[in-house]
C-alpha cells in the first residue's frame, strides 16, 4: 500500500509532502516532487503503557469484549498497549494475565503487547485509587506467585520498594522487566539506592510518592534531577498542573518522558458512576474521583494528551518520541515499533493539525477511520 501527501513525523525527522509504502511493515518513504497542500500528519502509532482499560471494560474485569476496547485504543491513535493490572487478589490478576496471553494469540492486530503490574506490591502510604486491602509485600515468594510462567508478557512492574526485600530488585531484572517505583513513600536518600541498583523509571511521576519539599526532595525530587530516568506523565491537565508538566518539559530530556493515559473504564464514554478494583468512582467533567476526592486514574484520551503537551512545547518530533519512540524501548516487541523507517511496523496514525485522529493502521491494515475521512 502507499499514502501520499502527508506530513511525515518521525522522532529524528520530519518530511512535508512525503509519501510511504508498507506492506506488514514499512517499506520505503520519501518526498514527493508534486506541490500538496495537505496537511494531514503521519507519525508513528502511539504507544500506551499504562492504561486500565475504557469502552466501558477494564482489564480486571472476567469477561472483556476485547473488540470494544481495541476500538476505543485505535480511535485515540494507540496502536500498542500494556493491559495495566490493578492491586487484588492475586488469582484475579493472574486471570486478567491470562485473558491479555489469550487475546494477543487470538488477533494478530491486537495492540496488546503485555502487561504492566501496578500493584499489588505498593506502599499504604500513597494507595491513590488502589484497593489497599490487597496489598502484598514486595517479596520473591509473592512475586513468583504473579510473575512465574509470565515474564514473557509481563513488561513492567511498579512497585514501592523501600516495602520490598532487596532481592526484588535483581529478581526482577534477571527477568528482563522493567521495574517502576511508584505508589511509594521513598525518600530521596532511599531511591539513590534503588537508583545504584538499576531503577530507571516512575510510574506516573508525581501522583502517589513523596513530594518534592527543599529539604527531602523526595522521589520527585529525584525525577527531576536525574536525566536518565523515564519518567511516566498523564497529561490530562488534572493530575499534574500545566505549569508542573512545562516545569518537567524545561528540565527533563524529552526521550525520558513517557506519555501515558492511566485511563480508566470510563475514558470515551459519557460521566456517571464507574467501578475501579470494587471502588465506586465517580466521572465528571473528565476527571475521574472516588469518594474522598482522590484521583482515581484518568478519562484521557491519548492524542488528547498529545494535544495538550504540543500546546506546552513539544515540537511534533517530540511528541513521537514521548508518544512511541520512548516508550516502545520498553516493550521489547519481535518487530521493531516506534518510528518510521524501513523494517518498523506499519503501525502508525494520520491526523490533522488539531490531533483529531483520521486514520490508524495496524501493521500495514485500516484498524480505524473517521467517519468521512
Ligand atoms: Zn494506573
Amino acid at each position: 500500500m502507499r499514502i501520499d501527501d502527508v506530513k511525515i513525523v518521525d522522532p529524528f525527522f520530519s518530511i512535508e509532502n512525503g509519501w510511504i509504502e508498507f506492506g506488514e511493515s514499512i517499506t520505503s518513504y520519501g518526498k514527493s516532487t508534486k506541490a500538496s497542500n495537505s496537511s494531514f500528519i503521519l507519525m508513528p502509532g502511539f504507544v500506551d503503557t499504562h492504561v486500565h482499560g475504557g469502552a466501558g471494560y477494564d482489564f480486571m474485569d472476567e469477561k472483556i469484549d476485547f473488540r470494544e476496547l481495541e476500538k476505543h485504543f485505535f480511535s485515540t491513535g494507540v496502536t500498542s498497549v500494556l493491559a495495566t493490572t490493578l492491586t487484588a487478589p492475586v488469582e484475579r490478576i493472574n486471570n486478567a494475565i491470562d485473558n491479555v496471553r489469550k487475546r494477543m494469540k487470538e488477533n494478530p492486530l491486537t495492540p496488546l503487547k503485555g502487561v504492566h503490574l501496578e500493584g499489588p506490591f505498593i506502599s499504604k502510604k500513597h494507595v491513590g485509587a488502589q484497593n489497599p486491602d490487597f496489598i502484598l509485600k514486595g517479596n520473591i515468594l509473592n512475586l513468583k506467585k504473579i510473575v512465574d510462567g509470565n515474564e514473557d508478557i509481563v513488561k513492567i512492574i511498579t512497585i514501592a520498594l523501600e516495602e520490598s526485600d532487596d532481592e526484588v530488585i535483581d529478581y526482577i531484572q534477571s527477568k528482563g522487566m522493567t521495574i517502576s517505583i511508584g505508589h511509594s513513600d521513598a525518600t530521596f536518600e532511599q531511591f539513590i539506592r534503588f537508583y545504584k541498583a538499576g531503577v530507571k523509571h516512575m510510574t506516573h511521576f508525581c501522583n502517589a510518592m513523596t513530594p518534592l519539599h527543599h529539604r527531602e526532595i523526595g522521589l520527585v525530587g529525584a525525577g527531576l534531577k536525574f536525566d536518565d530516568v523515564d519518567l511516566e506523565l498523564i497529561s490530562d491537565g488534572i493530575h499534574l498542573d500545566e505549569e508542573m508538566i512545562s516545569l518537567i518539559l524545561k528540565f527533563h530530556p524529552h526521550d525520558r518522558i513517557i506519555a501515558i493515559t492511566d485511563a480508566m473504564r470510563a475514558a470515551g464514554l459519557k460521566d456517571g458512576e464507574y467501578d475501579l478494583g470494587g471502588l465506586k468512582v465517580k466521572v465528571k467533567d473528565n476527571s475521574a474521583r472516588l469518594k474522598d476526592g482522590s484521583l482515581a486514574g484518568s478519562v484521557l484520551k491519548y492524542n488528547e494528551g498529545l494535544r495538550r503537551l504540543h500546546d506546552l512545547g513539544l515540537n511534533l518530533n517530540e511528541v513521537a518520541t514521548v508518544s512511541s519512540f520512548g516508550p516502545s524501548a520498553i516493550l521489547k516487541s519481535e518487530s521493531p515499533i516506534g518510528r518510521i523507517m524501513p523494517g518498523y511496523d506499519a503501525d502508525f496514525v494520520i491526523m490533522d493539525d488539531n490531533f483529531s485522529v483520521l486514520k490508524v493502521f495496524k501493521k500495514g491494515k485500516i484498524v480505524f477511520s473517521r467517519e468521512g475521512g
